[in-house]
């Protein structure tokens, strides 16, 4: 797992540096933060998080945020996800994959805030498949999965003798 975890931080930095040729930054309006759509974010991505958060209250509205159950913590519609503070992100270096790849590219050339800088500058895609970097995001993610069915089968296993 710890290996995992190293490779996939690694990967963070490598898929910035890729996206840096966009050349255009962020413009911090915290707009995207606040929007209750799903934010998908790996089980991989959850316990990288978890560790540098350490702070279970946080993670579990984090979890409901990207499972979009915000109405139900928050009494409103309108939300944002626990981690933002003010308009930046509290976990930017930890953040997940989606949240990088967010605003460089547009989901159906449709997903971005009317604020947002890249606005008719992003990349449009219409499946995951097509984002940066995106077969390498899956074959550490699918290691994850790997190792937890590993791990369950391990747990399995009767008693020897
Ligand atoms: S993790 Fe950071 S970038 Fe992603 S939605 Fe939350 S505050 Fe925004
Ligand atoms: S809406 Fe666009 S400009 Fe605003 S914080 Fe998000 S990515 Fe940056």
């Amino acid at each position: 797992m710890e290996n995992l975890l190293k490779k996939l931080n690694n990967f963070y930095e490598k898929l910035d540096l890729y996206l840096q040729s966009s050349k255009k930054d962020c413009g911090v309006c915290g707009e995207c933060c606040k929007i209750t759509s799903v934010l998908y974010v790996h089980p991989l991505e959850m316990e990288n998080i978890g560790r540098q958060v350490n702070n279970s209250v946080k993670m579990k509205r984090f979890r409901d945020f990207t499972d979009n159950d915000l109405i139900d913590i928050w009494g409103g519609k309108s939300g944002h996800c626990p981690f933002q503070e003010g308009d930046l992100c509290g976990i930017y270096a930890f953040r997940p994959y989606q949240c990088r790849v967010y605003g460089h590219y547009d989901y159906k050339g449709r997903s971005l805030p009317v604020r947002c800088v890249y606005r008719g500058h992003a990349v449009r895609y219409d499946s995951r498949e097509e984002l940066p970097l995106y077969a390498e995001f899956t074959a550490l993610t699918e290691g994850y999965d790997i190792l937890l069915r590993e791990s369950a089968g391990l747990n399995t296993n009767p008693p020897p003798g």
